[in-house]
């Protein structure tokens, strides 16, 4: 019988918010693996490298080159049956690394009822009827938004930044300011219902606001972080919804605004979280989450699924209506939208691993279709066992120099390399040391589904 471990061919997208030839993660990836005809092009975008069965960029087994949907489509067991079966004979989950020069567009991903609608309206803009809940785990410090901001903080803006008043019009917010008002921390279901109907009237207006209402508001905003970026979007005196960092914000605004010039996205800012993401700190969006990528290199995990409604910071197709519809409205402190790791209880460590404090640890959303594994194996020698399980695996190194073994199959594993890691197979990995002597960490992602036992909620 075949041994299930696959060394994958990936392909990279070459999105305009990509990051530049050699400076994109996601282009030398794949240029480690990479089909004949690719070279990277010191000046062309690579934004995405996608690991997975997605017919629009779908991986190879670089043995065969068959596509690794043929495989798994020709031997269920790689999957497990019940796996396969469930999802269709694809893998549940679309792994990925992103790499982000500019921001993305202000999106959200439909649920599965909404992602059948829009797929069977309008197949051409919504490729897929799956839904796509997603997570995001950053491998260089990374800027986004996500989520609605706590509601004080949408009022302290609608005070310190006039343009955005303007360009809602005074009577929606002082309307919205009414609603809210001694309603903020709301926890009883009704309170909350009116706060989110508030804000969902308040944002949609904002995002119909005409473009030449927008273009002055930009201009007029600019202005504002340009002549006094220290006071940027504050109100005088020791106000506690102040941002921490004006100069920051003020920034920002600038690189954004020079990114998309006139963009309403400059002012949807105001409404959401601005997220700051530290090398394996990680975030999950939930299906309508409204979110948007700003910098970093990231690895992101997703349910197998292209269907993105946008509304800004895009050139893209945008479907404002849709996404001012379909959007949760769910507001929250930015602690709550971030994901904890927890340790792996699964996988065990030699003892060159214990002594050299490498871990393995574990990004767990609340879905079935993906989990992901972090693996830091940090000095030479330093090895993990992990369990077989009952689901498909796809690891990826970002970082140092090991090997992977399954059964009587050993393969070297350099940054940017891809495996794919057939169900209940234990799986070896082993950092073999880079030479680069106290630097010689050895660092994998390692995405996987598994099924919770029958019977069980998940
Ligand atoms: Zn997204």
């Amino acid at each position: 019988m075949q041994v299930p471990l696959l060394r994958l061919q990936c392909g990279v997208n070459s999105y305009d918010w990509g990051k530049v030839g050699q400076e994109s993660a996601a282009a030398k990836y794949a240029a480690t693996t990479a089909a004949p005809d690719f070279t990277i092009e010191a000046d062309k975008p690579y934004a995405e490298l996608w690991m997975g069965t997605h017919p629009s960029l779908p991986s190879k087994d670089v043995e065969t080159q068959r596509s690794l949907l043929d495989m798994v489509q020709d031997n269920q067991a790689l999957m497990s049956t019940e796996i396969s079966e469930r999802f269709g004979g694809k893998l549940p989950f679309l792994f990925k690394v992103l790499s982000i020069r500019k921001a993305l567009s202000i999106q959200a991903h439909p649920n599965k009822k909404l992602a059948e609608q829009l797929h069977a309206r309008d197949p051409k803009n919504y490729p897929d009827d799956n839904h796509k809940p997603e997570m995001t785990i950053a491998i260089t410090p990374f800027e986004g938004v996500c989520g609605f901001r706590p509601l004080a903080e949408i009022v302290h803006f609608l005070h310190a930044v006039k343009p955005l008043r303007t360009l809602v019009g005074d009577q929606a917010a002082t309307e919205f300011e009414k609603l809210v008002k001694g309603n903020e921390d709301s926890e009883d279901s009704e309170g909350i219902k009116k706060n989110k109907d508030a804000l969902r009237s308040l944002f949609t207006t904002l995002m119909e606001s005409p473009s030449e209402k927008i273009e002055a508001a930009c201009k007029e905003l600019i202005s504002e972080a340009e002549s006094n970026p220290d006071r940027f979007a504050t109100l005088s005196g020791d106000v506690a919804t102040n941002p921490t960092n004006p100069s920051e914000l003020a920034a920002l605004a600038k690189r954004l605004d020079g990114q998309f010039p006139n963009d309403i996205g400059l002012f949807v800012f105001f409404f959401l979280n601005f997220v700051k993401l530290e090398p394996g700190e990680a975030m999950f969006l939930k299906a309508d989450d409204i979110h948007a990528y700003i910098s970093g290199d990231i690895i992101e995990c997703m349910a197998s699924s292209d269907n993105v409604v946008r509304a800004g910071f895009t050139p893209k197709f945008k479907d404002v209506s849709t996404l001012t519809q379909m959007l949760t409205y769910r507001y929250a402190p930015i602690e709550e939208q971030k994901l904890q790791a927890t340790d792996y209880p699964y996988a065990t460590l030699n003892a060159t691993a214990y002594s050299s404090a490498s871990s393995a640890i574990l990004y767990d959303p609340p879905i079935d279709e993906f989990s992901v594994i972090k693996t830091d194996l940090n000095r030479k020698g330093a090895k993990v066992t992990f369990d077989g399980i009952s689901g498909p695996s796809i690891l990826i190194c970002t970082r140092g120099k090991g090997k992977i073994t399954v059964g009587p199959k050993t393969e070297e594993v350099q940054e940017g390399h891809v495996f794919f890691v057939g169900a209940t197979a234990e799986c070896i990995i082993e950092n073999t040391g880079s030479g680069e002597g106290e630097d010689d960490v050895f660092t994998t992602f390692k995405a996987f589904c598994e099924l919770p036992p029958t019977g069980e909620e998940s």
